[in-house]
This record gives C-alpha cells, structure tokens and sequence, in this order.
C-alpha cells in the first residue's frame, strides 16, 4: 500500500522526507523542476510537461494542482504561476505538486485537444501503448497524480463562453465535499463522474479532486485567476499546509440543485441582456436574436428562477447553441446572488493590483 500521508499526521509537525515524482527525488524544504517526457514531436524533438514540486520542511499531504488539461484553457495557467510565488517552502507542511500545463500539445495549438482529436479528460487512465491521448493520460496519472493525496484541477468555459468561478464534485465523497466548500467560490455543482475524467480514474484510487471553472478559454481573467489561487489556499489551509489566517471568508457556498442551459431559438445576432452571477426571474428575457437589420427580432427568456454562471461571449449564434447557463437552488435566490456579489467584491479586492495592470493594458 502507498504510504498516505493524510491530515492526521500534520499537527506533530514532524520533519518531511523526501518525495519522488518521475524519478527525481526532491529533499524537504527544497523546490525542483522536472520536466516529464511524454512524446518527441514529428522532428524528435522531446516533447515534456513541465512540473514543479515544492517539498516542504514539514510533513503534511501532498496536493496537486494543475491545469490545462484542455489545451486552450488558460486561467488556471497563471493562476499556478501565481500560486508557486506564494509558497514558502521553509514554512509549508506537505507537498505541492503544480502542473501548469497537463496538455502540452493543446496548448501549443492553442487547441483543447490533441493532435488525434481526443479529449484528455475522457482517456484516464490512459494506455502505456495507446495513441498520444491515452499516453499522455496514463504518464500524467502513473507519474504524478498516483503520488499524491488530493487534487485541484484547473479549467476555464469553451471558447467564446464564460463563467462564473464555480466548482464541480463529488459531493457524495465526503473528504471531497469539505475541498470543495473549503475552497470557497459562492457556487458548488455537485457533479456526476464522467468516464474517463481525471475526477472519476483518481478517485477509485481514493485520491479526491475537486475540477475549479473560471472564465473563457484563451484568456486570463483577472477576477477567475484571483479566485483560483485563493481557492487553493484556503484549501491548503484546511488540509493544515499553510498556517490557517483569522480572517474568516466572507461567504458560505450554496450547491446547485441543477443547472440548464438556455439555447438560441434562431440564428443570428445575440444581444445579452444578462452577465455572470445575475438573478433571472421565470420568464426574464436574457438576450434577443435578431438579423443585422435589427428584424426579426426573438427574445430567449429564462425557464425558471436562478442565477447566471455562464453566457456565451461570441454576439453571433446559430439555433441551438447553449447561449446562458442558469444554476437552480433550493436556496432563496436572492440571497443567492447577494452571496456571489459579496464573493466577487473580495476577489476584487485581492486581484486590485493585477486588475489595475489588465485595464491598463486594455
Ligand atoms: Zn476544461
């Protein structure tokens, strides 16, 4: 049996031992880079995921974050960026695992997928001997996932849909549940385990993952970026890696009872009448759809109460396209959204300096 080494062991604080990822040994309080081989492109040259490993002094759980497993998702990106300048490994209790980048060939192509057109996140566990997709998945799972405790995992919407920082678990897992909650954005999906996800292969190894959402493929936003990496420290925080703060989180969760998304009756042009974290009544008009003339002109109205967690960004839609994805509650929606303004007014707060830097350059 793989030695867990869970929360129980965190309070004595012991000295940390070593841990190995892909064959590099990292002492504690120490940091390393590896780089994990995991194709050569068609020239040979080596193709790898870059990973760091911050060991800590003291002995604590090891926690991966990583993101991009979907190519073209990037928030998550800068969020570890951000994240592996906020840890100090002298004072860390456990183990920091951050993959920036798990599809390295996505993100190249600024794609969400791999050159043999598959999602990463349907081939877990993957195949030693299958083609790149599978491959990829069983050396990021054999290689890192299999060494640690639990798992963040980083995404952002599709390109040209956006939203709300959310988190999406397995609720019924009750260590995965307290992640989930502990990392604090104002809306929680309790999420079935799709087949093939990296959620659903780690967690038959008992290794809980909670899958972070936060704005649009192919940007950085500031607002989800914030949200992510203080997501993951209060996580830490929880699991007793970092020192817990006094400062309680401004708000607590509400879970989704189920999520609908609204779809263009026609093509043509859309005008959104909503944003990110709106209450919508039954029967509210979200957007219209018209021709460029402003003629035949449709009003997409909402099927019910709830709160907006993603719209598509993109003006232009054919019928059928998912145009705004409304979350439903058992909760009284309004303190709902009051929960979600609270939520973004911190994030704010705390990206104040990156956002000033983002206006700047807009
Ligand atoms: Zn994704």
């Amino acid at each position: 049996m793989r030695n867990r080494r869970g929360r129980e062991h965190v309070a004595r604080a012991k000295p940390n031992q070593s841990i190995t990822i892909s064959g590099v040994s990292v002492a504690p309080g120490q940091r390393a880079v590896i780089d994990l081989e995991v194709a050569q492109l068609y020239t040979h040259t080596p193709l790898s995921i870059p990973i760091e490993v911050i060991n800590g002094a003291k002995e604590g759980p090891v926690l991966l974050v990583n993101a991009a497993i979907h190519g073209d998702e990037l928030n998550g990106v800068e969020a570890v960026r951000q994240l592996l300048g906020r840890i100090d490994e002298s004072r860390l209790k456990g183990t920091v695992v951050a993959v920036p980048v798990v599809n390295v060939f996505g993100l190249i192509h600024k794609s969400r997928y791999l050159p043999d057109r598959r999602d990463l996140n349907r081939c877990f566990p993957g195949s030693e001997r299958g083609s790149i997709a599978g491959r990829l998945a069983y050396q990021f799972f054999n290689q890192v996932v299999k060494h640690c405790n639990y798992v963040i995992d980083l995404h952002t919407g599709a390109i040209h849909r956006s939203n709300l920082p959310q988190i999406r678990a397995n609720l019924s897992n009750e260590t995965t549940s307290e992640i989930a909650h502990a990392f604090g954005t104002p809306i929680i999906i309790d999420a079935v385990l799709r087949d093939g996800s990296l959620r659903a292969i780690a967690e038959e190894h008992s290794i809980p993952v909670i899958t972070y959402e936060g704005g649009e493929a192919l940007r950085f936003d500031p607002i989800p970026i914030a949200a992510a990496v203080e997501g993951v420290m209060r996580v830490m925080r929880l699991l007793g890696m970092l020192r817990k703060t006094r400062k309680k989180s401004p708000i607590t969760p509400v879970i989704a009872r189920s999520t609908s998304w609204v779809r263009a009756e026609q093509n043509g042009i859309l005008r959104s009448q909503v944003t990110l974290g709106d209450r919508v009544d039954k029967g509210q008009v979200l957007a219209f759809i018209s021709d460029p003339l402003g003629r035949s002109e449709v009003e997409v109205k909402a099927p019910r109460e709830g709160i907006v967690i993603g719209i598509q960004t993109l003006p232009l839609v054919n019928e059928g396209d998912a145009i705004v994805h409304i979350a439903f509650f058992y909760a009284e929606n309004r303190l709902v959204q009051e929960t979600v303004e609270t939520y973004i007014d911190e994030v704010m707060e705390q990206a104040g300096e990156e956002l000033v830097m983002s206006s700047m350059l807009g």
